[in-house]
């Protein structure tokens, strides 16, 4: 490796792909591959080997703007972090510390999520934090949470999937939302396994699978009830692993013999011949595994639909064993560690409960405050957006773009407008930034260091390469100026490493227990993963002999060579035992219900939402780079051939989406690959063609995580419609998305 080239990781999805970067002569960065990083093996897909671009952009900001007479206006350092210090303060003092409202991001290190978390309810003393994770994951963090009494979204290695019998994949299209990882299904099929790919749509991911099964949207709990139904009809339960690893069955048992295939078939529209088929291709095999993703998990019913995909496991004997179980593909780049370590409504660090006296005493101990200064659970991401104009007066946001990403986001963006004060951290104007009273430039990935956890649970640093550019502070700076300025002098380091530290010290004995994890142990491994606790239980554990093929065997004991103590990470769960009080896995007694919006006359046809490969999530980034805006220039409308000559929509013509929320434009994308009854929007972009203007906010009773991935919407043809959301970059973007006055900046505030 080039020595000037600096080994770190990708700023965007939860693969975490490795990766060097290396400054050029003319100012700007060299992505370099970085094969000894195990899980992408130097293999990047095109946002990657762009994010680069974003370091370098035009429209990068590097001033701080405060709104004067309705205008964004550069501003020095300490006018902008004053104003929003003051505006605090007085709405503090005049409407108490659940007035303030904070926003954080699934994107955010797990230094600046911790930071984030304690700030809130520390030097706010408000319950009223969140992220976007919440739209993200949640479900399944939940569900598994449930079942197994912890969350990580996957329980074991990407490694070790080429090497089970079969995969379910279930609504994830990873061969666009993180390509790399598409080699592990291609050696799972090169090794004879088979794959199941679950998706209303026949994706790109759709197309590697042997069996390809193409539910109709928020019918997935259905399918996975009904293949456990076939499952017990046709005597492929394993009886021995219910009996002494699980508890529940009966209750779940019944719940699941009511989803006759038949019926199965009319809620879901999988014919039962493609059932019983993939019932045969997941039981034969001696092992398999059920991945999911947003598909089954942003529904009104997302917890139960993980669920029941996860009885369907422990039904079979399919988790806590070797290259079986159950996994969550996390979407954003640390939405595993983002929701780990405090900024989630409900947590404190080390995944710990905010309503549990023990970790509430334990964190306010590292903090040196007295237990019952902190907070209770705050409101859930939506339901916190939805207050905002209420009696939440102040937001402050980190690393996020509800404009763009959040449900029902045009009614979110009136809430936003209604603030007393909008204060948001980014390193361009996004959406959400040009509404702000105060927008803080910061550094980003590149320019600062910091860990993540990845979608296996393996925590990373990413190292500083570049220098920042002058005028930007760390998201970390921000949040030492702004307690300074509030009266907590000390407790916000800006030093991720010193953060870090006292991380660990806040996670030590929680779930996710970082304690035996330091920078210099993830500068010299590839990760480590959690839990890690800081001293092995029984340093005279024998050391593990390696795995086959050289793969690190189950949880326990030490790594070859590991000093006496050093405990080694745990990338595998619940082999012994799961996590729960009693070590048994828990069944979940769960039913089909409908989704919170079923289509009906006068919005007759399913808007289902996702990504594509060139963009990532708002965009705020990646529209930013020409080159992925060449690739995805703009919204679009994929919807069946049926559908459109009903219409009398031809290839490109607009067409107009309407829910009950709003109405959205796109260019028609005609493809037999999705159902007919089906249309599908991918979410990147504001503006005219912004899929969650139509999205639904129903959300699930547990997680809390909106109902994005179905809601009923009817489609027009649009005979006249200008010029539908194209290629967009930078100052364009904002001034033709918002009123003026909303956007208005000077360019001295963009690089
Ligand atoms: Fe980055 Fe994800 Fe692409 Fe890897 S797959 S290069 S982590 S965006």
């Amino acid at each position: 490796m080039d020595p000037s080239a600096t080994p770190t990781h990708c700023p965007y999805c939860a693969l975490q792909c490795g990766m060097t970067l290396t400054p050029a002569p003319d100012g700007t960065v060299e992505v370099g591959e970085r094969p000894d990083f195990p899980v992408n093996r130097g293999a990047l897909c095109g946002k990657g080997r762009t994010a680069p671009a974003v370091l370098s952009s035009r429209v990068r900001l590097t001033s701080p703007l405060v709104r004067e007479n309705g205008v964004l206006t550069p501003a020095t350092w300490d006018e902008a972090l004053g104003r929003i210090a003051e505006g605090l303060s007085s709405i503090r003092s005049a409407h108490g510390p659940d007035a303030l409202g904070v926003f954080g991001g699934g994107g955010l290190t797990n230094e600046k999520a911790y930071s984030l978390g304690k700030f809130a309810r520390l030097v706010l003393g408000t319950s009223q934090i969140d992220y976007n994770g919440r739209f993200c994951m949640s479900s399944a963090a939940a569900a598994g949470t449930r079942a197994f009494g912890l969350d990580r979204g996957l329980p074991f290695p990407l490694e070790d999937i080429p090497r089970t019998g079969c995969v379910i994949l279930v609504g994830s299209n990873l061969a666009e939302t993180m390509p790399p990882a598409l080699r592990y299904l291609t050696e799972l099929r090169d090794n004879g396994g088979t794959l199941i790919v679950v998706d209303p749509r026949r994706t790109r991911s759709a197309e590697q699978a042997d069996l390809h099964l193409a539910p109709r949207p928020g019918t997935d709990l259905a399918l996975a009830a009904g293949l456990l139904h076939l499952v017990v009809a046709e005597g492929r339960t394993d009886e021995e692993f219910i009996r002494e690893r699980t508890s529940g069955w009966e209750d779940a048992r019944a719940a699941a013999m009511a989803h006759w295939p038949e019926y199965v078939e009319r809620m879901t529209g999988v014919p039962v011949p493609q059932l019983r088929e993939a019932v045969r291709l997941f039981c034969e095999p001696e092992a398999a595994m059920v991945l999911t993703a947003r598909g089954p998990e942003q529904q009104s019913k997302g917890t139960d639909t993980v669920g029941a995909w996860i009885n369907l496991c422990l039904a079979t004997g399919r988790a806590g064993r070797p290259l079986s179980g159950y996994g969550c593909l996390t979407g954003q780049g640390n939405g595993q560690g983002g929701r780990e370590h405090g900024q989630k409504a409900d947590q404190l660090p080390g995944y710990r409960k905010l309503t549990d006296p023990a970790a509430r005493r334990h964190v306010a101990g590292v903090w040196g405050v007295d237990p019952d200064s902190l907070p209770g659970p705050g409101r859930s991401a939506y339901e916190l957006l939805d207050a905002l104009g209420g009696d939440v007066r102040a937001l402050l946001l980190m690393g996020s773009n509800p404009v763009v990403s959040a449900p029902r986001a045009a009614h979110v963006e009136e809430r936003l407008r209604s603030l007393d004060l909008l204060a948001v951290c980014d390193v361009v104007l996004s959406e959400t930034a040009a509404l702000a009273d105060v927008v803080l430039p910061v550094t980003q990935w590149a320019e600062e260091s910091g860990t993540t956890t990845s979608l296996e649970g393996r925590v990373l640093l990413r190292r500083r390469a570049i220098t920042p550019p002058e005028g930007v502070r760390s998201d970390l700076e921000v949040l030492h100026e702004l307690a300074a300025r509030l009266g907590v002098e000390k407790g916000f380091p800006t030093d991720p490493e010193e953060v870090f530290e006292e991380l660990r010290r806040a996670s030590a004995g929680g779930p996710a227990d970082y304690s035996g994890i330091t920078y210099r142990r993830l500068a010299e491994e590839n990760g480590v993963f959690w839990p890690c606790p800081a001293n092995v239980e029984d340093p005279a554990a024998p050391v593990r002999a390696p795995g086959a093929a050289g793969v690190a065997p189950a949880s326990g004991g030490r790594r070859p060579g590991a000093p006496v103590g050093v405990h080694p990470g745990t990338p595998r769960l619940f082999l012994d035992r799961f996590a729960t009080e009693d070590g048994l896995a828990r069944f979940v007694s769960v039913a089909h219900r409908a989704a919170a919006e079923e289509p009906d006359d006068a919005y007759p046809v399913v808007l289902t939402t996702g990504r594509v490969v060139a963009q990532y999530q708002s965009g705020a980034q990646t529209r930013r780079v020409d080159e992925l805006n060449a690739a995805a220039p703009g919204p679009f409308v994929e919807l069946h051939p049926h559908l459109a000559r009903r219409l009398g929509a031809a290839e490109g013509d607009p067409v107009a989406v309407v829910s009950r929320r709003g109405r959205a434009v796109a260019p028609a994308r005609i493809t037999p690959s999705i159902r007919p009854d089906t249309v599908f929007m991918p979410f990147h972009w504001p503006g005219e063609g912004r899929a969650n203007t139509l999205t639904n906010p129903a959300l699930d009773p547990v997680s809390r995580m909106p109902e994005f991935k179905v809601c009923a919407v009817r489609v027009e043809a649009v005979a006249t419609v200008k010029a539908a959301v194209g290629p967009e970059s930078g100052e364009a973007l904002e001034a033709g998305s918002e009123p003026a006055a909303a956007t208005q900046v000077s360019e001295a505030a963009t690089a």
